[in-house]
């Protein structure tokens, strides 16, 4: 172990393992992934992980409750498949996102395609492998009948509801007002009037919030509003409904100060849901859609030290990584005020003398910022900076092409 027993200010909310003072991921020293993986930066995402934290939202679930994964948050092909037989079903919002999931071997009955703008082409690609259409406007209900009667296939449909009511805490809100998300509640009726006469077969309903929220209570009484609001559109519906998706939105803690979710009390809020959802549409599923939840804490970005800097008194850290490797952490995916994730010096986890410094990327915009004014371990060239909760929203969500820099690796260990 180092000498200092100095713990950093800002430690990563998940505790890795640290042996000799160097993070281990997937029980391999990082130092010695690095070398494995051959070049820096890169993605390293824990298998061991990602089934523990699906192991555990199992046992707390109330049974019945079916866990999806929306692979938007991570569509890493090797990690999809290691989901495929933990989950009953996958989320996809594009036809690149259905064919990882097909290929990860996951039943089409138990794919769900949402997401404004389908294209006809995405269309036709999911009525022929049977996937089911989560319907967001009244124009791509009409364009899923015209695409069934042109395949002679029935077309699967769940329409998407936007409600009108508001998650409140949530990082990102997608409900409630005007979106481009969803057919708004006091449509739907008559929407699924036309729905049964265009001979499509109908599922259910899906509800999505808003996501990165960290109170149990907000999730629980969102939860409780989408079930009513589906269960009295459903008295519209041309057949009794067969999924309620109520979406996911359940955050994890990147920030000082933020608390993880107390999920034990989100479990318990659904049980009282499935009741409801139970004793008023029997046999109906109720399904959780969860992207960040189930990979976010299993991710790390990282990326090596080039240059040491010092301008004005300050020190900057120049590595090869940045925000076109990791938009989220530079802090320009959605954050209103920048906050640093959690980063600390991989192969110096306690030990050696601590200064403050700000990590910057090789991109010519001062928005390239990993962290700003961060203290860490005092960190010398070649030495590893590694961004932890980086499993989701992390290389897809990232402008890859500005400036032309190579890629990342991605590994899972
Ligand atoms: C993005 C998205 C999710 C996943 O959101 P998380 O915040 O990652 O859990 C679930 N459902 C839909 C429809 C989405 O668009």
């Amino acid at each position: 172990m180092g000498s200092a027993t100095e713990r950093p200010s800002h430690p990563p909310p998940r505790q890795f393992p640290v042996l000799d003072d160097c993070l281990q991921l997937g029980g391999v020293l990082l130092t010695r992934l690095a070398e494995r993986v051959g070049r820096t930066p890169f993605y390293a995402y824990e298998r061991d992980h990602v089934r523990s934290r699906i192991d555990l939202l199992r046992r707390t679930l109330p049974q019945g409750v079916q866990l999806h994964y929306a692979i938007k948050a991570n569509p890493m092909p090797a990690l999809v498949c290691l989901m495929a037989p933990l989950v009953d079903g996958f989320d996809v919002a594009s036809a690149g996102e259905m064919k990882i999931a097909l290929d990860a071997g996951m039943a089409p009955s138990a794919i769900s395609f949402a997401g404004p703008g389908k294209s006809n082409a995405e269309l036709r690609s999911a009525v022929a492998a049977g996937v089911l259409l989560h319907l967001e406007s009244e124009e791509e209900m009409k364009r899923a009948a015209a695409t069934g009667a042109l395949l002679g296939l029935t077309p699967r449909v769940a329409v998407r509801v936007n409600p009108d009511f508001e998650l409140k805490y949530a990082g990102m809100k997608m409900a409630g007002g005007a979106h481009q998300f969803g057919i708004d509640a006091e449509r739907v009726p008559a929407m699924l009037r036309q729905l049964g006469r265009l001979g499509l077969d109908f599922h259910g309903f899906h509800l999505f919030c808003g996501a990165q929220n960290l109170s149990a209570t907000a999730i629980g009484e969102a939860q409780r509003l989408c079930v009513d609001l589906a269960l009295r559109l459903a008295e519209h519906a041309p057949s009794p409904i067969r999924t309620l998706n109520i979406g996911g939105g359940l955050g994890v803690p990147y920030f000082p100060g933020e608390r993880p979710l107390d999920f034990p009390a989100v479990a318990d809020g659904l049980h009282a849901v499935l009741d409801t959802l139970n004793a008023a549409a029997p046999g109906a599923r109720l399904v959780l859609e969860l992207g960040r939840y189930l990979v976010a804490e299993a991710g790390v970005y990282v990326c090596r030290v080039l240059e040491r800097k010092l301008s004005h008194g300050q020190t900057f850290l120049i590595t090869d990584g940045g925000m076109h490797h990791h938009l989220a952490a530079s802090g320009n995916f959605g954050q209103v005020i920048r906050k640093n994730y959690p980063v600390a010096i991989g192969n110096r986890m306690y030990g050696g003398p601590r200064e403050t410094a700000t990590v910057v990327g090789p991109l010519c915009t001062p928005l390239d910022m990993l962290a700003d004014g961060m203290e860490l371990t005092r960190a010398e060239v070649g030495d590893f900076v590694v961004v932890f909760q980086s499993g989701a929203y992390g290389l897809t969500a990232s402008p890859t092409a500005f400036l032309g820099h190579p890629g990342p690796a991605e590994v899972l260990v």
